[in-house]
């Protein structure tokens, strides 16, 4: 079954994406990343757990073990990456999974890094199978195996490698074969933000981008921004627009509200993308459970996008549950949506479950 969107419903442009877009990547993305762990505010733990391990590492005069990073797009991975390179005084050389096509690719990176540098793959779950049986070596022993040539004329060379440290990211460790995870030393798992540490993420790249805002202002943004930093730095840039317009360039509570609504963003940060996925489950799967697959089909999008971008938020917010028969709307949801909740047996039964 699918469904018919009126030209409104815009998944290549949405403004609470938690992956990268164009505008992410203007010049003023890259003053907005936090330099050092003391500046990059929440994710406690992981900061906490990296602070010794590096210092550690600095003590013992050592590279630090590989590093995995995981969790949701735009919660400040690479962000990270930078921030371990820049605390080990070291440099960082940042590439992805998809883009590093062939060994011999991965090979000339390698080749290039000096001795302790880190090198951040993005999307680490992405490498051909070709490319990451030569980054086992490297990981391990700091050496690769190349073969150059064909029969009579092939020739094995052992290539030694400068000691690095790799940094890896992914959306879900669970996306990585077994002997890949197994080579980090260190495994990182990154939490959706709470309000108050957004909020202050949202006053601390306003004071970088020289945005006057109150306080209250910073809230209201940081509440619709789905937990995610990357959401909350966009929210910030678009509100901008309209506090120069409406309140003399100051974004408070009330020109912050005026302008999300404006952009179809709800107090809790969900958009058209999301309603209507939680009211195709509603309307035509009688609340679920109703498949992955079935679902990315019915609303058009990809099933990795839903799981990726649209699920780890409205599961936080226990608008989503996930069961082994697929998901199901929770009566949260149907409450905020303002309509019937199915009440099935399945669903009655989950949302107790889940209370
Ligand atoms: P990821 O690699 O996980 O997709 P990024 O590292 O690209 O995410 O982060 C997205 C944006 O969010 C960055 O531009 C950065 O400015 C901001 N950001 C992420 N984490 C933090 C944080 N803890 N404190 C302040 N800003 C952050």
């Amino acid at each position: 079954m699918s469904i018919e969107f009126s030209d409104e419903f815009d998944f290549e442009n949405r403004i609470v994406d938690t992956s990268e877009i164009p505008e992410d990547n203007s010049e003023t993305e890259n003053p907005l990343r936090p330099k050092t762990l003391e500046d990059y505010i929440g994710q406690e733990t992981v900061k906490e757990n990296l602070r010794i391990f590096i210092d550690a590492a600095k003590q013992r005069g050592e590279t630090l073990d590989h590093v995995l990073l995981y969790g949701p797009p735009g919660l400040g991975k690479t962000t990270l990456s930078a921030i371990i390179a820049n605390e080990l005084g070291v440099s960082v050389r940042i590439t992805s999974g998809p883009a590093i096509e062939k060994p011999g690719d991965l090979a000339s990176l390698l080749t290039n890094l000096n001795q302790g540098d880190v090198l951040f793959i993005d999307e680490i779950h992405r490498l051909s199978r070709a490319v990451e049986e030569i980054l086992y070596p490297s990981m391990e022993d700091f050496a690769i195996d190349i073969i150059t040539g064909k029969g009579q004329m092939a020739a094995s060379y052992h290539l030694p490698l400068p000691k690095f440290t790799l940094v890896g990211a992914t959306t879900r460790a669970g996306q990585l074969t077994a002997p890949l995870r197994d080579r980090f030393g260190v495994v990182l798992r990154l939490e959706l933000y709470t309000t108050e540490e957004l909020a202050q993420i949202v006053e601390r790249s306003a004071g970088i981008l020289k945005i006057d805002i109150e306080h209250e202002g910073a809230v209201e943004i940081a509440s619709r921004s789905r937990g995610t930093p990357r959401i909350a730095n966009r929210l910030l840039k678009r509100v901008r627009d309209f506090a120069q317009v409406m309140s003399n360039g100051v974004i408070t509570k009330e020109t912050a509200n005026h302008a999300l609504e404006r952009l179809g963003i709800d107090k809790l940060g969900l958009d058209q993308n999301d309603r209507r996925m939680l009211e195709a489950i509603v309307k035509f799967y009688n609340g679920g459970p109703v498949g992955l697959e079935t679902l990315a089909a019915a609303i058009g999008e990809e099933a990795i996008t839903i799981e990726d971008v649209y699920e780890p938020y409205l599961l936080q917010i226990g608008f989503l549950t996930r069961t082994p028969r697929g998901r199901c709307i929770t009566i949260e949801a149907c409450r905020h949506l303002g309509v019937d909740f199915p009440g099935s047996k399945t669903n009655q039964q989950q949302s107790l479950f889940d209370n």
